[in-house]
């Protein structure tokens, strides 16, 4: 038998009179935590919980016969006594061990009305259900009951009906309407959460958005500053390097400015030389003048005499002046020379000075270079070497086409130079040292740096110097067959070929060296 739900009491007993199948007063229990009631059929198991759920308030209609005095117990099936009343009684015991007692009594009365009790006194049906109610007996639900049949009707039910079954046992049915409300709040709530939702989810896509644009522009401005610094930085340094630059500029400018006043020091030098020239020059043509003058004297002179002559028939008179007039126009040639010489080596020595100054690798004119051991020499050494005199010794090739070019643009006459690092030479032969006699290699009769040596074997060859002019014959023309050069100034071809005499300015050359050591003993 089910026992009370929800409480810790139970139902300890059932006390019946005259119902359904129970005749007079029969007591049904005590029950125990489970208690089975068996029998064979129609015994009345089913009339027992009929009276259980009589007692509980279940209406005649949900009881086996539908009319309230069918459930009076009838003899033989005959008519139910009039006068004759039923009821059940359940008494409930409390669980907490006092063994108190709750009776609730439904009676049917012989008027065949129902009538309520609790513990023996009457009460209205609503007092009756709400003590029940109070234990955790739900009448409507009859949720603590399962009649006879129920397990296959329930197994028979479509789950609609199940549903519905389910509902009622539970009780939710009376909760249907507030649950429907509920629920249709619940739907409203969940729209407004929705709609809540997307907002906020497209509130964050925007603040995503914003943000997105925040960084952007926090970026841009980043940039911006970093563009300035750069601008700055690149300002700051071509100001720095034109800074450096003016510097430099400056430097360069004070150090021209410094060689300008060398120069304009040379020039001033120089166009001293050339006045002190000019003014030999004007001595040296005042004397052809005069010698002009004289000879133009001599002339008449002589012809008076000759014409005198051809009546005293005086040959050697004649002869004497002739000889006098061709002496005249010798030292009259030589002036001349010597004064474009002058001219020519006032211009030259300019030149090379200013080459000097331009060009680190310019050494120096071949004569400034070396120097004859004896004076004696100097002639022969002069002839030796010849044009050469005048070329200029230079460190190397570039030095050279440098000078020629700056020759070109201050448009100055051409001069020689000799490359010491490119230059051919033939190597000196030592036999030409060991020949005998006055004879020796030009290039041991001069002194010079032996950094120029290369130079000078150009310069000189195998060139021989010696004493007389048979000597120098013997040396040119014998088996040796050498350029040779007397102490004269003849030179002595291995061709055959002779060059001697009073030559262009030669021996003003030679007088150079002189001129040099002059100079230095003046320095
Ligand atoms: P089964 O095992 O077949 O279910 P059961 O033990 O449940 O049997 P019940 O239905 O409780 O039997 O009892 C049925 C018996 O009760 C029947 O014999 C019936 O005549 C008897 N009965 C029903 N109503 C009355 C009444 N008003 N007066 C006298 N007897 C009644
Ligand atoms: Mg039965």
């Amino acid at each position: 038998m089910p026992a009370m739900m929800k409480t810790t009491g139970s139902i300890h007993r059932i006390e019946v009179e005259n119902f359904k199948s129970y005749k007079g007063h029969q007591v049904i229990g005590p029950f125990r935590n489970f208690t089975a009631i068996i029998g064979p059929n129609g015994s009345g198991k089913s009339n027992l919980m009929d009276a259980i759920s009589f007692v509980l308030g279940v209406r005649s209609m949900q009881l086996r016969g539908s009319q309230l005095k069918d459930l009076i117990y009838t003899e033989n099936d005959s008519v139910v006594n009039p006068l004759r009343r039923a009821y059940v009684k359940l008494v409930y015991r409390n669980g907490n061990g006092s063994g108190e007692e709750l009776t609730f009594t439904r009676t049917i009365t012989a008027a065949g009305s129902c009538e309520y009790r609790i513990n023996e006194r009457v009460a209205s049906w609503d007092d009756y259900n709400a003590k029940m109610k109070s234990l955790g007996i739900l009448l409507k639900a009859r949720n603590f009951l399962v009649f006879q049949g129920d397990v296959e009707s329930i197994a028979a039910k479509n789950p609609k009906e199940l549903t519905a079954m389910f509902e009622q046992i539970s009780g939710s049915e009376e909760l249907r309407k507030s649950y429907e409300e509920l629920e249709e709040q619940k739907k409203r709530a969940e729209e407004r959460t929705m709609l809540a939702y997307q907002k906020k989810r497209s509130m964050v896509s925007e603040r995503k958005q914003k943000k997105e644009q925040r960084d952007e522009a926090e970026k841009h401005l980043e940039l911006v500053k970093k563009l300035k610094e750069l601008r700055r930085e690149n300002y700051l340094f071509q100001l720095f390097h034109i800074d450096k630059d003016i510097g430099s500029l400056m430097a360069e400018i004070e150090t021209d400015n410094g060689d300008l006043r060398e120069v304009a020091k040379a020039q001033y030098g120089v166009e001293n030389a050339i006045k002190e020239k000019k003014k030999q020059q004007a001595v040296y043509m005042k004397k052809i003048l005069d010698a002009e003058r004289n000879i133009g004297r001599k002339k008449t002179d002589l012809d008076k005499k000759v014409n005198e002559m051809g009546h005293k028939k005086e040959a050697a008179r004649y002869d004497v002046l002739k000889a006098k007039v061709e002496d005249i126009d010798n030292q009259l040639r030589e002036a001349k020379a010597d004064r474009r010489e002058n001219e020519r080596d006032v211009k030259m020595n300019a030149a090379i000075e200013s080459l000097k100054r331009l060009f680190p690798g310019v050494r120096g004119r071949i004569t400034e270079l070396c120097r004859p051991t004896q004076r004696r020499y100097n002639l022969a050494v002069s002839i030796a070497l010849g044009r050469n005199m005048d070329a200029i010794v230079v460190d190397d090739e570039k030095t050279a086409r440098d000078c020629i070019q700056y020759l070109k643009e201050q448009r100055l006459s051409s001069m020689t130079f000799i490359p010491l690092q490119t230059i051919k030479i033939k190597p000196v032969q030592e036999r030409m040292r060991t020949l005998g006699g006055t004879s020796k290699l030009v290039i041991d009769v001069i002194q010079f740096d032996p950094a120029y040596e290369r130079a000078f074997i150009y310069a000189c060859g195998n060139t021989l110097v010696c004493d007389g002019l048979d000597e120098a014959k013997r040396l040119g023309w014998g088996p040796e067959r050498a350029k040779v050069v007397a102490l004269d100034g003849t030179l002595i071809h291995k061709s055959g070929m002779m060059t001697g005499g009073l030559s262009g300015g030669m021996e003003a050359k030679a007088q150079r060296w002189d001129d040099q050591a002059v100079e230095s003993m003046r320095n």
